[in-house]
Formats: C-alpha cells, structure tokens, sequence
C-alpha cells in the first residue's frame, strides 16, 4: 500500500496486554527500547533507530507493542544512548527514511511522550494523575477517572482545478520558496467535509466540492492526526485571506516537476500528497 512516510508502522499494538501488569513486567525486561530526549529527538545510525536495552532505564515506559517474533517494543523520555556512528535525528529529517517499523516506532513515542508532559492533572479535580496500562491511561487517584491520550483531527487540502493546475500556500516561517497545501484544525460540531470546505474559503478565498479523501497520517507536533484530501476549485478568487499565509498561487504539473516551488519534506503528508497528484495526468 502507498501510505504517506509517518503511517508506516509494522507493529502490533496488543492493546489486551495493557492491563496486564506481571506479562508488561517480563516483557520489559526482554524488550527492546526507543529513547527520546526532551526535544523529541531519537538516536540513529546508517541501519535505522536506536533501539536499546531496558536494563537501566529508570524514567517512565511505554508499551508499543510486538513485532511478529513476540519482541515488545517500549519507548521512554531521557538521555539519548551513545553509540559509535549515531547522530540525533528528528521525526521530521529521518521521518521518510526510516523502516516501517521504526516510523510507527518513532512516531508513537513522541505522540505519547507530548501527551503525558501536558496532561499531567485531572481534567475533572486536578489532581496529578498516575500513567497505568502500559503508557495509554492516565489515572486519577483521588476520583477514579481514566484518562486517554488525545489526538487532534486536522484536514489538508491538495487544491485543485480539475485539470492541469493546483493551489498551494506559503507561510512566512517556511525556508524560501518552499509552498504546501493548505491545511487547519477540525472544530467542534464540524464534519471533516465542513472543514476542508471551511478552511480552505479562510486561507484562501477559494471556494471548493468534489471533496476526495485521501489518507491520513499522524503528526505528534504535539498531537495531530493529518486527514487528507484532494478538492477541485469551483469557485472564488485565490488571494490571501488570513493572517497565516503570506502567498497563495496556482502552479501546473510542469512548475512543480521542474522543481518550481520547493516542497514540504518527504516526512509530510503534504508532500504525499502532491506527489500522487503529481503522478496523475489529470
Ligand atoms: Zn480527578
């Protein structure tokens, strides 16, 4: 299957092993583990990831699951391991280079790790809440509640006119040249297809149908889920519209296969995006 680089993962999650606390106990000492330091950034070398052992660690753990030979997979926040030949690499650089397993790896850990920093007190009481379940609960001592790590539903827009052109956006921050779909958070009482349309008229004054799901990817900076999708312009005239874009602009096929504007990394859904638009002719 064509995924985009950060939905790769080739774990099983074995969520029905969360509760169990003597089987997470042995599988801890066995298991293999993903360190990522408080900038999320992991250790890697040239074959991929460091993973180490557990022995030593003494932070908080997370459970990720198993690979197909029964091997449990954990991830914590600390000091990166040392080793010959490794560097410390980012979601972002190493994202689309990484194996399956290591970009489900990767991702998990640092979706997880941005959950438990910022959700450290009840929501009901605000008490400090206790992980429990391997990393996937947080629980509060004083009233009882279960607390679930959270993602956030966010639509992106490969925009295009039916035929040869699409729209892209540029946001001030971004290195020079470079431009992207558009993209924004879903709100409450909102259909994805409200939003994609919603957002879009905001960013750029285009109004837009034929609303195509594409794929989804997450994204934990801190805590996306990527919804993608293609729509056609029917309407509108593209300007900016808001504070966050500084350019919107039509490019054809050919701009972009002659490299005209640059394009987000291949760690991002938005790059997927316009890559499988890319490869169709129409
Ligand atoms: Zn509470």
């Amino acid at each position: 299957m064509n995924s985009p680089a950060l939905s790769r993962s080739a774990l099983d999650r074995a969520a029905d092993k969360r509760r169990d606390e003597s089987w997470l106990a042995a599988a801890w000492k066995t298991g293999r583990l993903l360190v990522i330091d408080a900038e999320r950034r992991a250790a890697a070398d040239d074959d991929g990831l460091l993973l180490v052992d557990t022995d030593g660690f003494d932070g908080e753990r997370y459970f990720l699951g198993l690979d197909a030979t029964g091997t449990a997979y954990w991830s914590g926040v600390g000091e990166l391991p040392r080793r010959l030949g490794a560097r410390p690499v980012t979601v972002r650089d190493v994202g689309a280079m990484l194996s399956d397993r290591d970009a489900g790896l990767y991702v998990t850990a640092v979706g997880l790790a941005n959950w438990h920093e910022t959700h450290p007190r009840c929501p009901r009481c605000g008490t400090a809440t206790e992980p429990t379940a391997g990393g996937w609960v947080r629980r509060c001592p004083a009233d009882g509640s279960d607390h679930f790590p959270r993602t956030d539903p966010a639509v992106i827009v490969l925009i295009h006119d039916g035929g040869d052109r699409c729209l892209l956006g540029r946001q001030p921050t971004w290195p020079r040249g470079r431009y992207s779909t558009l993209a924004g958070f879903v709100e409450p009482g909102e259909s994805l297809e409200h939003a994609v349309v919603r957002e879009i008229r905001e960013e750029s004054g285009v109004d837009v149908d034929d609303i195509v799901y594409r794929g989804s990817q997450p994204w934990p900076f801190p805590a996306s889920l990527m919804l993608g999708f293609e729509a056609r312009a029917v309407g509108g005239e593209a300007k900016v519209s808001d504070d966050e874009l500084e350019d919107v602009r039509w490019f054809t096929r050919d701009d972009l296969r002659r490299g005209e504007p640059r394009l987000p990394p291949p760690a991002s859904i938005a790059h997927w995006l316009i890559a499988g638009w890319l490869s169709r002719e129409s």
